[in-house]
């Protein structure tokens, strides 16, 4: 048996139901190695001894029916849990404690998870790096020198150094993916309306969506099978037949076409990733899907009407953190200076530039000129998906243009942060599913992932392309399995100076 922090989820969930290892064990394992990795940061609020509890509780008379059994599980700062402090990475909610739980999590709990820790993100799931949280950045596990990625960088980064066995993130402009790709993991952000919204902190309502992060495939389609389900609490979520993805899970994906789009072939793309988008073509063929030259026409115009659209919902979500029903709360001389004083100390710097112009967007006047227009291109967009849809069954793209980047090479320039979301954004403009799966390394060594995107609620078939093209690729996080070998070098030599002195 493997190490108990590098078993796939599927591995440990197959272990439980085969009583060759308890809950406690593993929560124990994974408690131990989020121990060691603290430098890393992925952790805003620790629950620790409350999961030992769960998993001894658990041993004391398991469900082995349950698809999560006793399996811990950390996930981003983003989901409320009821009774665990949720601070969306942001001083205005650092004292908040839920007294109630996302539909999401309450999912997983249900099915057998327990909840191990909240991890880090970006403040309010604003960034692509995680330093705009208000508990610092992330380091990313590849090289701690490297942002994992965001907003869900504490997952990606917690996931990639074995902390937690799966996550999960949400994904407003690519918030799921991108991580996901800077940390050589697999992220899946499912069609709008497939996981509710109830119970994770807004950003932007109309594009805001849950989803599993996971080291394969397989888990990934498990973890989507557990937390996708209609829920009546949130308006936005849609009643459709569901598959069981991990048992429908198939790598025969012949015959598919799949669909290359020329606009995504972006100025400036590196080698590298150009490369990797050719050998991901070529893939496919071996598996014998057929490739297709399309066309996403509007592709240029997707990441400023995001940045229109993301901001102005955000402005208005975030009115509601004014100091007096809960959250921080900066005392004034009267009612306005206290709202003036809460939000300008209780927000960060990119919070308050995202409020600002969606306030401004949104405002009379311009309204017609910014807002209204971005809302005309999104549905172009969206018309472009479904033009090339009647063509193709999925669509294959690079999921970044670059790999992970340093802390800090980005953070004083907001436009060429954003611009790291050119390929994901199109996807949550047209509320469409897409998975991104780690596919190869620039010359550095660092990780670079491609993205499948499908058609609304084919989840399953996007999952099933990524899973024969998973076993092609066969590509293995080469700087994090050096990483882990040697803090398990550390362990050992450890137990044997332990062994000598005892002795
Ligand atoms: N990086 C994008 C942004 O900052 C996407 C964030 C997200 O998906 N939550 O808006």
């Amino acid at each position: 048996m493997n190490d108990i922090v590098s078993q796939k989820l599927t591995e440990l969930v197959q272990n439980v139901k085969e009583r060759k290892i308890s809950s406690e064990e593993i929560t124990k394992a994974f408690i131990d190695r989020s121990n060691k990795s603290k430098t890393l940061n992925s952790y805003i609020t620790e629950n620790f001894s409350a999961a030992l509890q769960k998993a001894k509780k658990f041993d004391e008379k398991p469900n082995l029916d349950l698809k999560l059994p006793g399996i811990p599980i950390a996930v981003k700062d983003l989901f409320c849990t009821n009774g665990v402090r949720t601070t969306a990475g942001s001083k205005i909610l650092n004292n908040f404690t839920p007294t109630y739980e996302s539909t999401v999590t309450q999912n997983m709990w249900n099915d057998g998870a327990i909840l191990l820790g909240k991890l880090n993100c970006d403040e309010f799931a604003m960034g692509s790096s995680n330093e705009t949280s208000f508990f610092g950045n992330v380091q990313n596990p590849i090289d701690k020198d490297l942002v994992p990625g965001g907003s869900s960088g504490g997952s990606a980064s917690a996931l990639a150094a074995n902390i937690t066995p799966i996550t999960i993130g949400t994904d407003t402009g690519g918030s799921i993916r991108q991580p996901a790709s800077f940390t050589g993991t697999v992220g899946l952000k499912p069609t709008y309306g497939s996981c509710s919204r109830y119970g994770i902190v807004a950003f932007a309502s109309s594009l805001d969506q849950a989803g599993p992060m996971s080291k394969n495939v397989k888990d990934c389609a498990l973890l989507q099978e557990v937390i996708s389900t209609y829920d009546s609490k949130d308006s936005t979520s849609i009643d459709f037949k569901r598959n069981n993805y991990s048992s429908e899970l198939t790598k025969n994906i012949k015959g598919k076409k799949i669909g290359i789009p020329k606009e995504y072939r972006v100025d400036g793309m590196p080698k590298e990733i150009e490369t990797l988008w050719s050998k991901g073509t070529q893939y496919l063929k071996n598996c014998g899907a057929e490739i297709v030259d399309i066309s996403l026409p509007h592709t240029n115009y997707a990441l400023p009407a995001y940045y229109i659209v993301a901001p102005a919902e955000a402005s208005s979500n975030l009115a509601r953190y004014d100091g007096v029903k809960y959250g921080f709360r900066s005392n004034g001389e009267n009612l306005i200076d206290m709202y003036e004083k809460t939000r300008s100390e209780g927000f960060g710097d990119e919070v308050q530039r995202r409020i600002m112009i969606g306030t401004y967007v949104l405002s009379s006047g311009y309204y017609d000129a910014y807002y209204l227009k971005a809302q005309k291109v999104r549905k172009l967009i969206k018309n472009d998906f479904d033009e090339v849809y009647k063509k193709v069954d999925a669509i294959l793209t690079p999921s970044t243009p670059s790999s992970a980047f340093k802390i800090g090479e980005k953070s004083n320039d907001p436009v060429s942060m954003y611009l790291n979301d050119i390929f994901t954004v199109p996807v949550n403009l047209a509320g469409l599913p897409a998975i991104s799966i780690p596919a190869g390394v620039d010359a550095k060594g660092y990780p670079l992932g491609l993205q499948i995107i499908g058609k609304p609620f084919d989840e399953q078939n996007i999952l099933n392309i990524a899973y024969a093209m998973e076993e092609k690729i066969n590509f293995k996080n080469k700087i994090t399995d050096w990483w882990i070998k040697w803090t398990m070098k550390i362990k050992n030599f450890w137990f044997l100076e332990k062994r000598i002195f005892t002795k």
